[in-house]
């Protein structure tokens, strides 16, 4: 049993993350999407409000047989990985800017968890420059998302700019 976790904090998810979920599918038998909650951030969507998105939209992604589940978690994503029994940390790669921090993570990861690696996959050219924090910065000025964010998840964040739901 090859399990993954995919740590982030999805705030909201994007076409970028679906990307990376569909890319690393054919490598592992279950993947779990772990939502972080993360006290320092000022997020758009709480956790579960983050979690409940990905449930919603995961249906629609064709990943084979890989079994994609949804988690969230608080503190080290390396002891997340261990209590799932994971064996791979999954993050994607977008530009040489990634790179960088990805590199200082997986290697502390790996200090922490000896046992888990960190597998990098790099993103899609189309949604090479797709971030959630773009996403809603030109949301929230009135720009054109579509094609970049899931149709469920620019709903809700014309639903929370409108009426804060
Ligand atoms: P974090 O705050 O941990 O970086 P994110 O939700 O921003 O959380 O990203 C989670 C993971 O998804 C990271 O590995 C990030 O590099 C990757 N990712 C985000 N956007 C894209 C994208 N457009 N294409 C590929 N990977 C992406």
């Amino acid at each position: 049993m090859r399990r993954a976790i995919f740590p982030g904090s999805f705030d909201p998810l994007t076409n970028g993350h679906l990307d990376i979920i569909k890319r690393s599918s054919p490598l592992f038998d279950e993947i779990v999407i772990a939502v972080l909650n993360n006290a320092d951030k000022n997020p758009m969507f709480s956790v579960e409000e983050r979690c409940e998105m990905i449930r919603e939209v995961l249906p629609l992604v064709e990943t084979g047989t890989c079994r994609l589940m949804v988690d969230s978690f608080s503190g080290l994503t390396a002891d997340f990985a261990r209590q799932m029994k994971a064996t791979a940390i999954v993050r994607g790669i977008r530009a040489v800017s990634d790179y960088e921090y990805e590199l200082r993570m997986a290697l502390m990861n790996r200090r922490l968890e000896p046992t888990i690696e960190t597998v990098f996959l790099m993103a899609g050219e189309e949604y090479s420059y797709v971030s959630s924090t773009l996403m809603k910065q030109v949301f929230q000025l009135g720009g054109r998302v579509e094609g970049l964010i899931p149709e469920l998840v620019e709903d809700r964040m014309r639903r929370k700019t409108e009426n804060g739901v």
